[in-house]
């Protein structure tokens, strides 16, 4: 039975199809030749469409504004937003009326939960105890929020779900996709989560290409990563390094998805 042949029972609603449409030229783009892992690269440009949007439009939206108010950025965001240098005034606008509206969420309550010391006439009591932890799961939750994360995970999802749709109906991008080089193993996690709502025939196919292209992304790296550490081996110190150089590099996005900490530049820096 042909791979169309089994993927007609793929149920997505024509309207549902006509949104994720939005979401396959970059899907297509992803999967054109590149050398990293497709959702990795999809990942890098999204988040870079982002930062760049609540650093530049977002600030005249009165509507997006009153949700970074609220939610400010997650400590990853803030990083990167703070490494832009396009828009310092906009990163200072949306970070001082965050402030404001997280002192008048906090400070107040706060203050009021500081327990008054026991005395002779005020007695020991524990009901500080639970406000203070309240008032501390408040912070953590408004620390942790962040639009960007909510956005990208979103698109990530999309993403996905438009990635198995395409391998089940698109002849050209089943043969890109089988021939990708490899996917990293978060992505390649995030890719069976959404080959589990396959049908079984669907699944045995994609499921197939992606196996095995992560077999042999696991053989090279650690191939690369045994040769890398021969060469310390001063009876190898002759021998070239073939591409197991950036090994460590490779293999750090591979295990952790492609993230700017494992450039090999800095790798270089460090040492
Ligand atoms: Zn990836
Ligand atoms: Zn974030």
């Amino acid at each position: 039975m042909s791979v169309q042949a089994v993927c007609f029972t793929l149920r997505i609603s024509d309207r549902r199809i006509q949104m994720e449409k939005i979401y396959m030229i970059p899907v297509n783009d992803a999967y054109n030749g590149t050398e990293e892992c497709p959702f990795c690269f999809l990942k890098n440009k999204s988040e870079n469409d982002y930062l760049e949007y609540y650093l530049g439009p977002s600030l005249m939206e009165p509507d997006t504004r009153k949700i970074t108010n609220k939610t400010g950025f997650c400590p990853e965001h803030m990083g990167k937003l703070n490494k832009s240098v396009t828009n310092r005034l906009g990163l200072g606008l949306v970070m001082h009326t965050h402030l404001k509206d997280f002192h008048d969420d906090i400070s107040k309550d706060m203050i009021a939960a500081a327990p008054s010391k026991a005395g002779i006439l005020k007695g020991r009591s524990s009901d500080y105890r639970s406000r203070l932890n309240d008032i501390a799961d408040r912070i953590d939750k408004r620390v942790a929020m962040c639009p960007i994360c909510e956005k990208l995970n979103d698109a990530m999802k999309h993403y996905a779900e438009v990635t198995a749709w395409m391998y089940c109906h698109n002849d050209d991008f089943r043969k890109k996709f089988t021939e990708t080089k490899y996917h990293c193993l978060p992505h390649t996690s995030m890719l069976l989560r959404e080959a589990s709502k396959l049908s079984q025939n669907e699944a045995s196919d994609f499921v197939s290409a992606l196996a095995s292209s992560s077999d042999l992304a696991f053989n090279e790296l650690i191939g690369d990563v045994e040769y890398f550490t021969l060469k310390f081996d001063y009876r190898n110190s002759d021998k070239p390094w073939g591409n197991s150089k950036n090994a460590i590099q490779r293999s750090m996005r591979f295990l952790s998805s492609d993230r700017r900490d494992f450039d090999e530049q800095l790798g270089k820096k460090q040492s």
